[in-house]
């Protein structure tokens, strides 16, 4: 028996390492990554449910290496979190999708607002304000061509900070939304004093709608968000029925593989012109 928990000690140890090990990989591969400069910006077009013309589109980091091929965020976006590297992601992701946006504004392609991911890392930076400043003056992007998408998860850190950075970025026009909705913990006793425009409905919910108890679920947030004077967005519509039942819950704005799968600079471009012969 006593060899027995060796063994089982030695077994742990040993996964425990592979983890270790794998994560040091990653976290090396994505310092090459930056500095090679193997991260780009895939958007994926928001559509207004009622006219199907779009309204917008998510930001959303893709790392593709000559080697290795595309890396999805799910392997490294938490482990960049980890070791601080999504900070600098975060600058690369923020800048690239400024410059595409102000060309696409200048073409007359696009009026409307992309929306960029912030971590929770990026979203406590004490200079957040001042950096994206920056980056809009560089790009010379106005602010209210920006949306922020925040997670429960990370406003309920510390919600009164959190408070105080969302108003500072509302004072500047930037919209903020809350991603994923439903999945994290927050009260909505906060989500009532947060300053938010939009509230993302998490794919999961959408998928559950096959359900009666799926639908009333959505039928539920959808509700709360209204009451909150809340845009609601739901994320993952894959099949025309999600489309339908999500229009008569009286959801605003679908994203998803129905539309369109996230699309590179380019191929975003295509389809800002096709949209624009529609
Ligand atoms: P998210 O913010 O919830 O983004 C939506 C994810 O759902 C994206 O995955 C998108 O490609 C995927 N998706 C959209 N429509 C459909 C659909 O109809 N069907 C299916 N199966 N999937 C759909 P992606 O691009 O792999 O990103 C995964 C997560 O990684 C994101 O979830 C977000 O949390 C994170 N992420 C992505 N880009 C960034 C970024 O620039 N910064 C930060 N901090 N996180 C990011
Ligand atoms: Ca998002
Ligand atoms: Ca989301
Ligand atoms: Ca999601």
């Amino acid at each position: 028996a006593k060899n027995e928990g060796a063994n089982r000690y030695l077994f742990f140890n040993d996964s425990m390492n592979k983890l270790a090990v794998k994560r040091l990989q990653v976290e090396n591969l994505i310092r090459h990554g930056l500095k090679e400069d193997y991260f780009s910006v895939f958007y994926q077009p928001k559509m207004d449910i009622v006219t199907g013309q779009l309204v917008g589109m998510e930001a959303l980091v893709r790392f593709i290496t000559p080697k290795k091929g595309v890396i999805s965020p799910a392997s490294f976006i938490p482990v960049a979190e980890e070791t601080g590297q999504i900070l600098e992601i975060g600058e690369v992701v923020l800048q690239k999708t400024c410059e595409d946006v102000k060309r696409w504004i200048d073409q007359g392609l696009f009026h409307g607002r992309v929306a960029v991911n912030l971590s929770a890392k990026q979203f406590m930076l004490p200079f957040l304000c001042e950096q994206i400043d920056d980056i809009l003056q560089r790009s010379e992007l106005p602010s209210y061509h920006l949306e922020l998408e925040i997670t429960e998860g990370t406003v309920m850190q510390s919600p009164k900070l959190a408070i105080d950075t969302m108003k500072k970025l509302r004072a500047r026009g930037i919209h903020l939304a809350m991603d994923d909705f439903g999945t994290g913990y927050s009260s909505l006793a906060y989500l009532k004093q947060f300053p938010l425009n939009t509230l993302k409905i998490d794919k999961a919910f959408v998928d559950d709608m096959t359900s009666a108890r799926g639908r009333n679920m959505v039928d539920t947030i959808v509700t709360i968000a209204h009451n909150l004077n809340l845009t609601v967005v739901a994320e993952g519509v894959e099949t025309a029925e999600q489309l339908q039942q999500l229009k008569q819950l009286r959801c605003e704005i679908l994203q998803g593989y129905y539309y369109s799968k996230p699309l590179s600079a380019a191929e975003f471009a295509a389809f800002l012109k096709q949209q624009k012969q529609l």
